[in-house]
């Protein structure tokens, strides 16, 4: 049989905190268990928000933690060529479009449609779904505005998509940690609306860098949070239409704050180097994030 690969990808995009540390701890204590492997990628696409500081403090952060990855690690900003072949392969397919509508498009066009929008679809997140209108908009229309600097998002045609699939979709998700039980779950890319696929500037989102590099790195079972168990649907749908294998998910527990919300990047009583700074050990994060 081949070995487990399990990998914890954080965004350096905020420093880590407790919620963070419950995954790496979690990834890196299965690959243990089931003689697996365990990687680190840095998902660093938005080029804007994430920087050299944030990413060195990710890798001081975990090793306080007592936590050993693989090296190289991947870095996604240095793979902008391996998405950008993907994204051309989907433009060829026609299952993405250029998406013209700015945030303020997007609202205008909502708030006008029938009842001001109120019933207008939005995705497990509260994002209203992209209008439906470049979608149909002419090949001609589209290369004019290409043409005239008109900025633009590649979004897909979820629709087409699921059609080219053509088969119900589901993923193999785990009862808990111990990977002993796990069930089928149906997958509702639909909920999702025509996601962003890549940007104008960055070749790639969050979706299809994720899919393409858990293929690369041959990741066979991704644990993360809770929070990101909806976005299984999008990602599987994006597996089929790429011939990418398929992984199995554990999404685990969220850490909460006090006030029962999901911890934030700027949360300081739980920030890992607060905690170090403050004399925590790596055991007292693990007894914290209910691990001990
Ligand atoms: N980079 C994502 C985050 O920090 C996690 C991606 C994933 O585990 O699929 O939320």
């Amino acid at each position: 049989m081949t070995r487990p690969v399990f990998r914890f990808a954080p965004s350096p995009n905020g420093a880590l905190h407790l919620g963070h540390a419950l995954s790496a701890i979690l990834n890196a204590d299965m690959a243990q268990r089931t003689g697996g492997r365990f990687l680190l990628r840095i998902e660093d696409i938005d080029i804007t928000r994430c920087t050299p500081e944030l990413e060195a403090a990710i890798y001081e952060d975990l090793r306080w933690l007592g936590l050993q990855w693989e090296e190289p690690v991947r870095r996604q900003s240095e793979h902008f060529a391996d998405y950008d072949d993907v994204l051309k392969k989907l433009i060829r397919a026609e299952l993405v479009y250029p998406a013209f509508m700015s945030r303020s498009d997007i609202r205008a066009y909502i708030s006008e449609a029938g009842d001001h929008g109120k019933s207008w679809p939005r995705d497990p997140d509260g994002v209203p779904h992209y209008p439906p209108v470049d979608r149909r908009l002419s090949g001609r229309e589209r290369r004019r505005r290409i043409d005239a600097g008109v900025p633009f998002a590649w979004r897909l045609d979820v629709d087409a998509a699921i059609a080219r699939v053509g088969q119900s979709l589901g993923w193999t998700e785990f009862a808990d940690e111990t990977l002993a039980g796990s069930s089928t779950i149906a997958a509702r890319p639909q909920d999702w609306g025509d996601i962003i696929i890549a940007r104008k500037e960055v070749p790639t989102s969050y979706h299809l860098a994720v899919v393409l590099d858990d293929a690369i790195q041959a990741v066979t079972h991704v644990v993360r949070g809770r929070d990101l168990y909806h976005a299984t649907a999008v990602q599987r749908l994006l597996q089929e239409l790429l011939g990418l294998p398929e992984p199995s998910y554990y999404h685990h527990r969220l850490m909460l704050g006090d006030d029962g919300r999901k911890l934030s990047k700027s949360s300081r009583d739980t920030g890992l180097h607060e905690l170090r700074e403050n004399g925590a050990t790596g055991e007292d994060v693990r007894r914290l994030v209910g691990l001990g």
